[in-house]
């Protein structure tokens, strides 16, 4: 594994992956089943460096769940770069919910390890973006050369131009991308399950005022510091939490 792409689910880390091993030539291991285990137990040292044989078999790693122990994995080896996709918690409770009504099976409403004392959806996964948020920000303090972190709802903005700047900044050759591409990969990623057009700030007319404040009180800091490191092209130009509100 050269490089992880990690964050909730929802994020946008596939489309992120997708699109950088198609603008690159690198090869994608998509969502390991193996890292799965990591909701189901405290990763060892151990058990990660035998996890290493798996991801050392492509070049780019999508796992959303390696979120839980970066720095953990970081500290055991360091030869590999790290794409963190962060997004208004808000949102993705939306697309979580999206999902769910689809009534595909889904491993994203079981939070119960980040807030054992209550079962409201909203709650658990406003939780696990919290945690997510904190372990990514460690991370990043911890290997700021090594990571790089995006705001997705930024990268929605010129989706072609992020995915190559991201690119240069990785360091890596840029193929461009295709219209086409982009269509396929970014596109379907904002109404994947269900056939609308939704795009940032989706919570404003999805969410009750009470949910959503709920949700941002838990995981709302969290998420604005962890946006705080974004990397676009908009908040390099001094725009930082844009879009944010
Ligand atoms: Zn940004």
């Amino acid at each position: 594994m050269r490089l992880l792409v990690t964050g909730l689910p929802r994020s946008g880390t596939s489309a992120t992956a997708n699109l950088l091993s198609r603008a690159t030539g690198m090869s994608l291991l998509d969502d390991p089943e193996e890292v799965m285990a990591i909701g189901e137990m405290t990763p060892t040292t151990e058990w990660l460096t035998d996890l290493w044989e798996i991801l050392d078999g492509s070049d780019i790693v999508k796992a959303p769940r390696l979120s839980e122990v970066l720095t953990q994995l970081q500290g055991i080896r360091s030869d590999f770069m790290t794409v963190i996709l962060v997004r208004d918690p808000r949102d993705v409770y939306c697309s979580v919910m999206e999902k769910v009504r689809t009534g595909r099976r889904t491993t994203m409403l079981d939070n119960d390890r980040f807030l054992p004392l209550s079962k409201a959806p909203h709650d658990g996964v406003a939780a696990a973006a919290a945690f997510y948020h904190r372990e990514q920000v460690r991370s990043y303090k911890l290997n700021p050369t090594q990571t790089l972190i995006m705001n997705y709802q930024h990268l929605a903005v010129a989706p072609d131009l992020e995915i190559e700047r991201l690119s240069q900044l990785l360091g890596y050759d840029f193929n461009s991308l295709t219209v086409d591409d982009l269509l396929r990969q970014w596109g379907p990623m904002e109404a994947k399950f269900e056939n609308v057009i939704v795009g940032p700030g989706r919570w404003t007319r999805e969410l009750s005022r009470s949910v959503a404040d709920r949700i941002f009180s838990i995981a709302g800091p969290d998420y604005l510091e962890a946006s705080s490191f974004c990397i676009c092209s908009l908040c390099e130009l001094g725009g930082g939490g844009h879009g944010d509100s």
